[in-house]
């Protein structure tokens, strides 16, 4: 019979203090570990790896002794044997550094490439150990004799896999993940010159402020519609391992005031597991068309509210709207479509336009490249070329047209107008308002004494 147990982990780091964040154990066979993710599901194969019990402690311990067979539940009371085993273990971490091999670390350590090699050939998951990056961290455990007990890689804050010695020549693994704790936060903010210098003054992420702009690509146009005192609010989720932040999870509710019109979204995670930003009413963010066909961390960092309004309208007839942008800009599709024609023109220098579906048409003017071919299909936000000057420009732009029917319209008025991409169906209405109106409500309850001190300054 092979000797092949999974040890539980939780049991080792049960005999950690109380107060230590909640400890996820998974024996996984590969694991990429996402920081984002905060929710780890074991997948019906991993959990199925899970034979956690009776527990094989041989490996953390120097004794040949038989040990009791813990009990099927971990209990407080099997922490001292914990103790007593540490105890009679050498203990050694080694950082990994610039152009390190697992050999010089093993040579570091002082155990024999044998034993190297005994690890590396006990399973696919021992392989990543000939993966190492500078910053992780090796932690070897020996016995009395200086033989390799276990080997723990820390990757990151969060997850560390560790290979335990079962027999003489055998390691099993483990691979140990951390829940960070959360927390909302909440942010506003009043816009004064720039989208970004508010929220960075606000202590948003950079990350995160264009995380809202996602969240109101089809409302607002981030390049041309923001105006002075435009404001938001916004409510996200803080991460934090040992009482120390160490990121940002999504944002949960929002709020943002352009030209006196409110645009409130609210996180929501559906049936399936999706999560998607909806109105307070249910209806999706997420629309045929987003308003601003740039990349407005391009324009808008360092945007001068007199510089928002088009510059170059001198030509005529005028049929769209211009961007002023540096040469180079991503330029973005508005919609998922077809290129019904790319090329180069003595007017329209580079150009690229675009069908979605029987009725709408988009234009992108005078581009330095472009990124697609005619017939090509492309999706909402595909790059599809670069800002520049070529044809009858004056200068680094982008000229955009949109067509209804063959006409052009103005696409501020247009796109809200338009069908918006599917709601949260009436069977779900339920559940989705259980879940959001919480978020909502105290999106509102930040705001409420916020704003009130924030109008007495300012009369
Ligand atoms: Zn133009």
């Amino acid at each position: 019979m092979q000797n092949h147990r999974k040890s539980n982990s939780s049991l080792r780091i049960g005999g950690l203090p109380k107060h230590f964040p909640r400890v996820h154990a998974l024996i996984a066979g590969t694991a990429a570990f996402m920081l984002s993710l905060a929710i780890i599901i074991p997948t019906p194969e991993v959990a199925a790896k899970r034979t956690p019990l009776p527990v094989n402690l041989s490996a953390v311990t120097s004794t040949d002794e038989p040990l009791p067979t813990p009990a099927p539940t971990f209990t407080p009371a099997e922490t001292p044997l914990l103790n007593v085993s540490v105890e009679a273990v050498k203990s050694l971490s080694l950082q990994v550094r610039n152009g390190d091999t697992l050999s010089d670390l093993f040579q570091r350590a002082k155990i024999s490439a044998k034993e190297m090699y005994q690890l590396l050939g006990s399973g696919s998951e021992a392989k990543q150990l000939a993966r190492l990056a500078p910053g992780e961290e090796l932690t070897f455990q020996m016995n009395n004799d200086g033989q390799l007990q276990s080997l723990k890689l820390q990757r990151d804050r969060l997850s560390h896999i560790e290979f335990t010695r079962t027999t003489s020549d055998q390691f099993e693994h483990a691979l140990i993940q951390r829940e960070p704790d959360s927390h909302p936060a909440y942010r506003q903010a009043q816009i004064d010159s720039s989208l970004f210098l508010a929220g960075s003054d606000a202590g948003l992420s950079d990350s995160l402020i264009m995380e809202m702009a996602d969240v109101f690509s089809s409302d607002i146009d981030f390049a041309l519609d923001i105006r002075k005192d435009d404001h938001f609010s916004v409510m996200f989720e803080e991460q934090f391992l040992d009482g120390e932040k160490i990121g940002n999870g999504p944002i949960l509710a929002v709020s943002f005031t352009n030209q006196g019109k409110t645009f409130s979204a609210v996180r929501y995670v559906d049936n399936s597991g999706d999560a998607n930003y909806y109105t307070p009413e249910g209806k999706s963010m997420r629309k045929a068309f987003i308003r601003t066909p740039l990349d407005i961390v391009r324009i808008s960092s360092h945007f001068n509210p007199r510089r928002l309004h088009p510059v170059f309208k001198s030509r005529r007839p005028h049929n769209g709207t211009d961007y002023a942008a540096p040469r180079g800009t991503p330029v973005y599709t508005t919609g998922d479509g077809r290129v019904i024609a790319a090329g180069y023109s003595k007017p329209n220098g580079n150009y690229v336009f675009i069908q979605h579906g029987e009725r709408y048409v988009t234009r992108y003017l005078h581009l330095t490249k472009r990124k697609v071919k005619r017939g090509q299909r492309v999706k909402q936000h595909q790059v599809i070329g670069t800002v520049g000057s070529t044809g009858y420009a004056t200068g680094p732009h982008l000229h955009y047209e949109f067509l209804v029917d063959g006409r052009h319209r103005n696409p501020a008025t247009i796109v809200r107008k338009l069908p918006k991409a599917k709601s949260v169906p009436a069977s779900e209405m339920i559940r989705f308002k259980n879940q959001t109106q919480p978020l909502l409500a105290k999106l509102e309850n930040f705001q409420g004494p916020a704003l009130a001190q924030l109008d007495e300054d300012n009369p």
